[in-house]
């Protein structure tokens, strides 16, 4: 037997999340290459708030253990490239949301949803950075991709004290970037600057309506809250500069003009990464093992137990949570 976080539906269209106990004839069956995998550590991550609250209906289909990552052990494969007893990480294919999920002691899942941890990290460190830091890496890889480089000029970073906020900053300023932290909680500002933040501004001077065009004040851009802030951080962005977006904290609404891009080559570029290619995400974990720093990683996560899952969901939505939380799955009281 083992236990997982479970979500059910009601008549009404409520989300209820109870901690229930299973045993393996549960777990769903693939069509082929089906991996046990005993489940060390998950996570918290936005999307997983909106899960469990059900303050968003990101779930596809009911009942369904929610988390969108996790990390283990294989414990049974049916896959010839997975043999039991290797480290593995699955970050989204839709896990927590429409198969599956990472809060549970137990998973099966797809082989080729699959990939090693990378040396370097261990099971715990790849949750803390779980899919929050692998799509602030991802965000990192579109901004270089498109030629923004240490020396073009400032990048800045939203919801700063976020998990994905929080590992794009540690990430861009351990390469040499010169990091601007927009934050609604200057309170952290420590905190930020511990993480390489040069500097600080309060969120608020871009979340309202701005105008169409305003000073070039950006290179590049790491977003992770939409609505009108991603609207001003293109309206701000240099000539030739990058803003990629991949959050939607403040909304998903994108009240724009389209002058940043006529008139100064801003490129905007939408950053997902459910379904991301294995090619891709070995590459951004790689980069992540190599460009993010241990004492980092710890300094901005911490660890809870299975059954506190329903308190922290509700305090990410809340904007409650700095940097990361790491669920220890195997701590169900
Ligand atoms: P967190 O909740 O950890 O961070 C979000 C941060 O946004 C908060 O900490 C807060 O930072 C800021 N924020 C919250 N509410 C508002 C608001 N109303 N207006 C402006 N800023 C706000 O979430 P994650 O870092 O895990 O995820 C961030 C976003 O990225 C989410 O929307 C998530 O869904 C998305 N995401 C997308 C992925 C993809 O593949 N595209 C993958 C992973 C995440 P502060 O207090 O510093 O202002």
């Amino acid at each position: 037997m083992f236990n997982a976080i479970y979500l059910t539906q009601s008549d009404d269209g409520k989300t209820q999340a109870a901690l229930r106990e299973f045993n393996d004839d549960v777990l769903p069956r693939y069509e082929s290459g089906n991996v046990i995998v005993d489940v060390h550590y998950s996570t918290i991550n936005f999307k997983d708030g909106l899960a469990i609250t059900g303050r968003s209906p990101v779930v596809r289909s009911f009942p369904i253990v929610p988390g969108i990552d996790l990390c283990g052990v294989v414990a049974e494969s049916d896959d010839p490239e997975w043999k039991v007893g290797d480290k593995v990480i699955v970050n989204g294919w839709e896990i927590g949301e429409r198969y599956w999920g990472g809060l549970s002691q137990r998973a099966r899942v797809r082989g080729d949803w699959l990939i090693r941890l990378p040396a370097g990290l261990t099971p715990w460190d790849a949750m803390a950075i779980g899919t929050a830091g692998y799509t602030a890496m991802l965000c990192v890889r579109g901004l270089e991709k498109n030629g923004v480089a240490p020396d073009s000029g400032p990048v800045l970073v939203t919801g700063a004290s976020g998990g994905v906020g929080s590992i794009a900053i540690s990430i861009l300023a351990k390469l040499g970037y010169k990091v601007t932290a927009s934050t609604g909680r200057l309170s952290e500002s420590d905190y930020l600057r511990e993480l390489g933040a040069a500097h600080i501004i309060d969120r608020s001077s871009l979340s309202s309506p701005g105008k169409p065009l305003q000073k070039e004040r950006w290179a590049g851009v790491v977003d992770t809250v939409g609505s009108h802030t991603l609207a001003n951080a293109c309206a701000s962005t240099q000539y030739g500069g990058t803003v990629t977006a991949c959050g939607l904290a403040q909304g998903m609404d994108l009240p724009l003009t389209v002058a940043p891009f006529i008139l100064r080559g801003v490129k905007l570029i939408g950053i997902n990464s459910v379904l991301i290619s294995r090619a891709e995400r070995e590459d951004a974990w790689e980069r992540l093992a190599k460009d993010l720093k241990p004492q980092a990683i710890a300094a901005m996560s911490r660890t809870v137990a299975l059954p506190e899952v329903f308190d922290v969901a509700r305090d990410i939505l809340d904007g409650k949570i700095r940097g990361r939380v790491v669920v220890d799955v195997q701590r169900a009281m």
